[in-house]
Order: C-alpha cells, then sequence, then structure tokens
C-alpha cells in the first residue's frame, strides 16, 4: 500500500478527496445494491438509491436518500441527476432471472439495454464520467477452459448474459465517443448476506440455491430440488463460485478509488471478474449447510436445468492486483452463516 505525508496511507487521502461525495446507486433497494449502499455510507460518501421497486424493497433501503424511478424515464433521472449532482453511479438495475431471459427475452433488453442507454445518455447530458457497472460472469457462456479469466472469449448463451455483454460494449463505446471511465465488474455466484445482518437476499420468486436450500432446512419451503446430479464433476453436481455479497459491495467501492487513475479528457472501460477462486458443487454446498446448521437439508434430485454449465470458476487476480480487492467474507462456512442468521432475522417478503 502507498504511503502518502502525514502517515496518510494513500487510500486514506483519497477518501478524504471523495468525503460525503454523492454517488447516485440505481437499484441500490436490490441485493448487491444495498449492500454497496451500507459499504459507501461507511466509508463517507453518500449512496441515493434510485430504484422504480419491481423487485427491490424499501426496507433495503436505509443508508441514503430514495429517489423512486424508472431507467426508463428520462424526464425523472434528469431530475435526479440534477437534484443531487452524483460525483460517479453504480448502475445495478436490472432484470436477472437468467431462465426468465429466455422465456421473456424483450423483457431483458428493454430493462437491461435500453435502460442503461437512457441512464448513459443521461450522465453524458450531466457531466457525469464514472460509472460501476455490475456485470456478470454470464457475460462467458460455456467455458472453454477454468478458471475463467477476463481476457476468455465472450459468447454468452443466455439473452440475460447477453445484455451484460451489451451494456459492457456501450460502455467502451461511450467511453470512445463522450470519455466516459466505466468499471464492469463480472460477479460469479452472489451468495451470503451482511455479517451484521443489516442486509440480505430476498427475490421473488427466490431461484438460487443457498436461500432455496436454507428455507428448505427451515422448513419456510419444500425440499429442495437438486438440479441434476449426471454431470461430469467429481460428485455429479454442479460446480460454482460462490462469492459473499460484502466482498462484491467493497470491490464497487474500490474500483471508484481506482478510476481516480484514468487519464482525465480520455475514455476508459475496464472489467474485472470477482469470485473467490474456489468451486464448489451443489452436494458440497448441502454438506456445509448440514454441518453448520446441523441439519439435513431436505432434497430430490431432479433434472438439470436447461443452459446451466457444469462448471464455473472465476479468476479474480486481475481485481486483486490492480483494485487492491482482498475478499475476507468468500469462505464458504461465512456465506452460509451470514446467510442463515439473515434468514432468521429478515424483514418478511
Ligand atoms: N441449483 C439447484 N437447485 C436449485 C437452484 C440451483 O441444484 O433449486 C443449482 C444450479 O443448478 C447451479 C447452482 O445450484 O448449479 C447454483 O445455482 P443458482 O441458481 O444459485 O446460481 P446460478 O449459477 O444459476 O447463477
Amino acid at each position: 500500500m502507498l504511503t502518502g505525508c502525514h502517515g496518510l496511507t494513500f487510500m486514506d487521502a483519497l477518501r478524504k478527496v471523495w468525503f460525503m461525495s454523492v454517488i447516485l446507486v440505481t437499484g441500490g433497494a436490490g441485493y448487491i445494491g444495498s449492500h454497496l449502499c451500507k459499504a459507501l455510507a461507511q466509508r463517507g460518501f453518500v449512496p441515493v438509491t434510485y430504484d422504480n421497486f419491481v423487485t427491490g424493497h424499501r426496507w433495503a433501503v436505509r443508508w441514503g436518500p430514495l429517489e423512486e424511478g424508472d431507467l426508463a424515464d428520462r424526464a425523472r433521472l434528469d431530475r435526479v441527476l440534477e437534484r443531487h449532482r452524483p460525483a460517479a453511479v453504480m448502475h445495478f438495475a436490472a432484470s436477472t432471472f437468467v431462465g426468465e431471459s429466455v422465456a421473456n427475452p424483450g423483457k431483458f433488453y428493454r430493462n437491461n439495454v435500453a435502460g442503461s442507454l437512457s441512464l448513459l445518455e443521461a450522465m453524458r447530458d450531466h457531466a457525469i464520467q464514472k460509472l460501476v457497472f455490475s456485470s456478470s460472469c454470464a457475460v462467458y457462456g460455456a467455458p472453454l477452459q477454468l478458471p475463467l479469466t477476463e481476457a476468455h472469449p465472450q459468447r454468452p448463451v443466455s439473452p440475460y448474459g447477453f445484455t451484460k455483454h451489451v451494456v459492457e460494449r456501450l460502455l467502451a463505446d461511450f467511453g470512445r465517443a463522450h470519455g466516459l471511465h466505466s468499471i464492469s465488474l463480472r460477479y460469479f455466484n452472489a451468495a451470503g448476506a451482511d455479517p451484521d445482518g443489516d442486509a440480505g437476499e430476498v427475490h421473488l420468486p427466490e431461484t438460487h440455491l443457498i436461500p432455496l436450500a436454507l428455507a428448505a432446512v427451515a422448513g419456510h419451503a419444500p425440499p429442495l430440488t437438486i438440479l441434476g446430479t449426471d454431470y461430469a464433476t467429481p460428485d455429479g453436481s454442479c460446480v460454482r463460485d460462490y462469492v459473499h455479497v460484502t466482498d462484491l459491495a467493497a470491490a464497487h467501492v474500490q474500483a471508484l478509488m481506482a478510476m481516480e487513475h484514468f487519464p482525465a479528457g480520455q475514455g476508459v472501460a475496464e472489467a474485472f471478474n470477482l469470485g473467490a477462486g474456489q468451486g464448489y458443487s451443489v452436494l458440497q454446498v448441502l454438506a456445509m449447510i448440514r454441518q453448520l446448521t446441523g441439519r439435513e437439508v431436505p432434497a430430490v434430485v431432479g433434472p438439470r436445468r436447461p443452459g446451466d454449465p457444469p462448471l464455473l470458476v472465476g479468476d479474480a487476480s486481475r481485481a486483486r492486483q490492480e483494485l487492491g480487492w482482498s475478499p475476507g467474507y468468500s469462505s464458504l462456512a461465512t456465506i452460509i452463516e451470514t446467510a442463515w442468521n439473515w434468514m432468521q432475522h429478515m424483514p418478511p417478503a
């Protein structure tokens, strides 16, 4: 870590510069967005949530002002940008269910691509030059080699993955044309909950493995269906790279800081993988839940889910080296413990 004058570290000095800066967080009422708002507030920023509450939760907006609105509503976006004059935007608002994107691609192109375009044009017109984008490992499609690095070819399989790919391209084009500075963060499997129990995952409907398995243990949900045990993996079930949501939030703040070093007057679009770098199978996740809760996960074996790749593991060494990202919560045990704690205390949906 670089150290400046008066014993301040370089990061301390940057924090002083940014202190009380307003950051617009689209989708700030969602799962990852709400954790990010907490991380920003803890570091002296003012996170302004912009959310249409189609999937977000009002109880999740706790760390800064709320502006209700839709990305498609350009007049509303203009008023919000005028009122708060954010120093940067963190862009989470999007439709995210991969299966739904196959059944209803129009919704995903409208919300994710057209919505992002509306945001970028509003930012351009208000001279806001910094954006951190919530991207996904779905941009890569079926892995040709593992772990996936940022250089892996991008051949997304689902409309969801393709919308993330297109928005990354939009960011690069807006960089070249309008000088936008952007960082896309390609998450692997976001999981876990705020370690203090202040935020966590509530999706309607829930489709993700860990909350579904924990809900089954708690008796709030039917037995989990294990979606395939006949894959070419060590135990036959799918392997994923689970990364803690608090570590994802921290990476966004570090990305914001990193953009301070981008050359002025010249667009830059960077992308970083965010994963723990360790794969766990569905059966290993269930075994860890059993170990930590002392209870068996009620489960049945079902067929494969179409489009599920057998193995997805990310190489996040670039984020570690260039952003100084150091995920401290992403052990499988911490992910499950925090998610289990959240399940005991979460507000009713
Ligand atoms: N999975 C499962 N049962 C479920 C939901 C998920 O077996 O009810 C498996 C799924 O096949 C995948 C892993 O759990 O291998 C993680 O799925 P999730 O939906 O949490 O995230 P994804 O990898 O699809 O983004």
